[in-house]
């Protein structure tokens, strides 16, 4: 029987994936054609579907948000909330996960550090021609991308913040020209938002295929070896992962949102096992929208403006992973961290995991940046390139939880009463 709720729909395409990908691997197959294309096939489809909608969805809802966000003041406000949240929940994760790290020592084994015994995947090369030559002077060009010289370009090449900052201008203005002109766009606009929350919910009727495709191609090219000689440093961060979407968030959500932390779970479920399947906080922007207006009842004011700003900001899982991975690498290098290093690496993951953008892997330049910084070869990467895939998904996760959860308790303390009851989540 096939379930009607879509997160259980989408549960278990990703169980029949597990089995799936494990059983085919990347070479069975029938007629010439591998499972693992089609595998690709089917994923890439429904990646391209998603981030179709990316450009016009964020435009369009963060000028109609911003528009009727209404005077300057009551702006004022939520951005300054809204930044706080960021910067707050960041610093929280990065901090539980230099505790785990200081903990469980995954870069240590009997004493000793543990470079050797894990080796560099074999794609070390690779990566490390791509990050070399990043520092921390990196940091300050993604902010100069902040302001786009051509938005056209910037939408091309989804750089989302040059987007998100002259779709917020252009909402802004909208609404201090004459009626006779600002009426028509802000109904045009309005008219684009609506359409393309309708053509999200029809992508999202695809996702349990999508999923299937996506997640079944990343077992049948990992497999799950790989995990065993990181497994310390696997779950360290999956540690700090959970702490982080089971305790911090549902104590934020109870005690400052007031809002039952369970019914946010499911009002989420569509877009965390998306953003898990998919690996990309940008990519699962629409899922995310949708959840957070449609289950949840945040209005469209506050959702348009802390869910596509944060999906390439506001970072937490990112930002945990960051300082987790920097402080591994350093350990199985056998650097020994004095606590203003420590300190350099907390910094370095909250700057970079907000310029990281929201692809998969995009945080593997950040932590080349941080590697270079303490001093370490940015080759250091190699030892994590094995697990981070897997990791990859389950930060994206939490990434996009922390926006979900933000747009909750920004609308709350807004003074928005329909947020997460029970005609919400029914
Ligand atoms: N894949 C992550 C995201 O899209 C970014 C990263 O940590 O690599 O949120």
């Amino acid at each position: 029987m096939w379930p009607r709720k879509l997160h259980w729909q989408i549960l278990i395409a990703l169980l029949l994936a597990l089995a799936a990908g494990s059983l085919s691997g990347t070479t069975a197959g029938m007629f010439g054609v591998t499972c693992f294309e089609v595998y690709d096939f089917i994923g890439t489809l429904f990646l391209n579907a998603l981030k179709m909608i990316i450009v016009p969805l964020i435009v369009s809802s963060i000028i109609v948000g911003i528009a009727g966000a209404g005077n300057s003041g009551a702006f004022g406000r939520l951005g300054g909330r809204t930044v706080l949240y960021y910067l707050s929940t960041t610093l929280f994760a990065i901090l539980t996960g230099l505790f785990l790290v200081n903990l469980t020592q995954p870069g240590i084994v009997d004493g000793a550090p543990a470079r050797e015994i894990i080796g560099l995947s074999e794609d070390a090369a690779a990566v490390t021609e791509k990050v070399a030559g990043k520092d921390a002077g990196d940091v300050v060009d993604i902010f100069l991308r902040m302001i786009p010289t051509n938005v056209v370009q910037a939408a091309a090449d989804g750089e989302m913040l040059g987007l998100i900052f002259f779709s917020l201008l252009f909402g802004y203005f909208m609404t201090r020209i004459p009626e006779s002109s600002g009426g028509a766009l802000q109904r045009f606009w309005q008219g684009v938002y609506d359409v393309m929350m309708l053509i999200t919910e029809l992508v999202m009727k695809f996702a349990p295929l999508g999923v299937f495709g996506l997640v079944a191609k990343v077992v049948a090219s990992t497999g799950f070896a790989a995990f065993k000689p990181l497994a310390v440093f696997f779950f360290t961060v999956l540690g700090g992962l959970l702490i982080h979407m089971l305790v911090t968030f549902p104590l934020l959500l109870r005690f400052i949102g007031s809002v039952s932390p369970l019914r946010q779970y499911r009002a989420m479920a569509p877009a965390l096992l998306t953003a898990f399947s998919t690996a990309s906080s940008s990519a699962t922007v629409p899922v995310t929208m949708e959840c957070v207006e449609r289950n949840a009842g945040v209005s469209n004011r506050t959702a348009s403006f802390v869910i596509p700003l944060g999906a390439t900001v506001n970072m937490d899982g990112t930002a945990l992973y960051e300082c987790v991975a920097a402080m591994f690498i350093a350990q199985a290098y056998g650097l020994e961290l004095t606590v203003a290093q420590q300190f350099v690496i907390v910094l370095l993951a909250l700057l970079t995991s907000i310029g990281v953008a929201g692809i998969p892997a995009a945080s593997l330049v950040a932590i080349a940046i941080i590697l270079t910084a303490i001093g370490l070869p940015a080759e250091g990467i190699g030892l994590i390139l094995a697990v981070d895939r897997v990791l990859d998904m389950c930060r994206t996760a939490v990434n996009v939880f922390s926006d979900a959860c933000g747009a909750v308790i920004i609308a709350r303390l807004e003074g928005e009463k329909d947020v997460l009851t029970d005609r919400q989540s029914a």
